[in-house]
Formats: C-alpha cells, sequence, structure tokens
C-alpha cells in the first residue's frame, strides 16, 4: 500500500494534538501513512490545497468546518444534519465530509449525569455540533453568544437563543464553552458577571478547549464544580476519525489506546 497523507487544516493550528494522536496510531499499528499540519488562512482555499498536497484526507478545526461543508462533494450521516465538517475523506477522487465533533463529545461526558437542560457559550461550528446532538437526544438546549449574528440557526432548531445584553439567568445542568475566548488569548466566554452567575447554580462544565486550563474552567475550578477539558472529546473524534481514514480496517479499542498513549508525550 502506498503511503498516505493525512492533514488538519486550521488557523491557528500549531496548537493542534492531532498530528501527535493520528501519527501514534499510524506507527504503532504499522498503518502506512503520516499525518501534518497545515496553516490555512483562507477557506475558499481548502479544496485547492488538499489537492495539491495529494491528501487522503484531513481534519478541520477552526476556523474552517463550516468552508468545509462546502468543499466537500457529498456529505454523509450527522455532518448532514448540522452542515458543519470536520473529517474529510477522499473517496475515488471525490472528498467525503463527516463529522465526529458531537459523538466525541458525547464520548467525553459520560461519566457526569445525564443533563436534562444544557447552556452552550458560543454559536460557530462546535455549537451547531453539539446543540444538534444534543437535541437528538431529548435534552433542552440554550445558547449564549457574544454577538446576534449566528443565532438564527440555533432559533429554527428550538433553541432558546441570547446574546450577552439579553441573557436571563437560569440553572443549568451543564454549561459547555464552545467559543475559542481562552484559547489564544485569558479572555472569558461572556463577561464576568454572567459566567460568575452562572457557575454558581451548575453541577457541570466543559470547554471544547484543549491542553490548558482556559479562565472559564479555572473559576469552575475555584467554585469546585467537576469539570472537564476539551481532551477526551478530542480523543473521542480523533478515534472516529481516525476509523474513516484507515476504512475502518483497524481495530477501535486498538486505535483508542495508541491515540491515548499520545496524550503522554
Ligand atoms: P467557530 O469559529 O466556528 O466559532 C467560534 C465562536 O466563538 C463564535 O460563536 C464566536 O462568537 C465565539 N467567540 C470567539 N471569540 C470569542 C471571545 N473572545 N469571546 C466570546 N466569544 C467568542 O469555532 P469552532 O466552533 O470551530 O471552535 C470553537 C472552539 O472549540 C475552538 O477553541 C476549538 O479549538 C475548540 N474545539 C475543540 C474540539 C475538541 O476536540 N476538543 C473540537 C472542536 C472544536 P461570534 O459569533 O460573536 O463571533
Amino acid at each position: 500500500m502506498d503511503k498516505k497523507i493525512f492533514a488538519i487544516f486550521g488557523d491557528p493550528v500549531s496548537h493542534s494534538r492531532s498530528p501527535l494522536m493520528h501519527n501514534s496510531v499510524f506507527k504503532k499499528l504499522n498503518y502506512p501513512a503520516s499525518y501534518i499540519r497545515v496553516h490555512l488562512l483562507d477557506g475558499t482555499k481548502l479544496r485547492k490545497t488538499f489537492f495539491d498536497l495529494k491528501l487522503s484526507g484531513a481534519n478541520i478545526t477552526v476556523p474552517h468546518k463550516e468552508a468545509a461543508f462546502e468543499a466537500c462533494d457529498e456529505i454523509r450521516g450527522f455532518a448532514k444534519k448540522v452542515g458543519v465538517v470536520n473529517t474529510i475523506v477522499k473517496e475515488n477522487e471525490k472528498l467525503i465530509g463527516y463529522n465526529t465533533d458531537a459523538d466525541g463529545f458525547m464520548f467525553a461526558i459520560e461519566e457526569f449525569d445525564t443533563p436534562k437542560h444544557i447552556l452552550i457559550l458560543g454559536a460557530g461550528g462546535t455549537a451547531k455540533a453539539l446543540s444538534a446532538r444534543f437535541l437528538q437526544d431529548g435534552i433542552k438546549v440554550d445558547i449564549l453568544n457574544r454577538s446576534e449574528g449566528r443565532l438564527n440557526y440555533f432559533k429554527n432548531l428550538g433553541c432558546e437563543c441570547y446574546t450577552w445584553g439579553s441573557f436571563q439567568e437560569k440553572k443549568y445542568d451543564l454549561i459547555v464553552n464552545t467559543t475559542s475566548a481562552g484559547l489564544k488569548d485569558e479572555d472569558l466566554p461572556a463577561p464576568i458577571e454572567i459566567i460568575d452567575t452562572l457557575l454558581n447554580t451548575t453541577d457541570f462544565v466543559a470547554d471544547a478547549i484543549y491542553g490548558k486550563i482556559t479562565p472559564f474552567l479555572q473559576l469552575a475550578q475555584k467554585k469546585n464544580i467537576t469539570y472537564k477539558d476539551g481532551a477526551d472529546m478530542l480523543l473521542g473524534q480523533g478515534v472516529l476519525a481516525n476509523e474513516l481514514f484507515v476504512s475502518h480496517i483497524l481495530n477501535t479499542s486498538d486505535i483508542n489506546q495508541a491515540m491515548k498513549e499520545s496524550f503522554l508525550y
């Protein structure tokens, strides 16, 4: 088998652990492939860059997941529902788009009590995927975003939607930060007064950001709230993406084990 090349597209992308995770699987399970990082500034160039680099597949991270949906020839499974793609596989010179983020997140929160009412902070690609997945399980979802622009999608799904200015305090079982606040900066995902009040009533908190304890999680930690960073979500989505990359010829638990080991480096 020819050696295949896979990549992660993002901006920023230097923080991404995906190359370590996927290369760990390829190396440990003797699969002839390597996985690289591509710093992509313009999402409309994704398709051309994919073919120029002769890739067999890719993952897509912030802020290009919606552009990735547009770049594909065919969309399969959950990605169809949400219009957001985090995994692309080339099949007969066609780009097939998938979304493995939402199931990766469900895996991550398995150890939390089953939530009935969730607040999602942010209204980007990750928020779309998670809200649709939660609603599928009958969980009530509210959205709080910095700006109004992206909220229509969520209103149409049946979510209660707020901006910072219109937010009304409630009790949630779980609050999930899907904004990129805290990724490259020390920002909170909403003004401190809102976050502080929210954290006084919630039982569980999760952040999609991994590799650091964000200011949001630091506050949760101070208040003794059970929290998770994005590492388990990353692992979950990574295992599902890798299965697609290798056309399911490797065993899932072997992929999971080899990928987990990469978190120790
Ligand atoms: P998008 O660019 O699609 O959306 C970003 C969202 O964050 C928007 O709602 C935006 O609000 C909001 N936002 C950005 N900056 C700030 C800020 N300073 N304060 C408040 N809100 C802000 O991003 P994605 O949904 O693709 O990714 C979001 C985060 O989730 C990233 O940090 C990414 O790394 C992480 N992630 C982690 C995964 C994992 O496996 N652990 C998987 C997927 C994502 P507005 O609409 O006002 O611009």
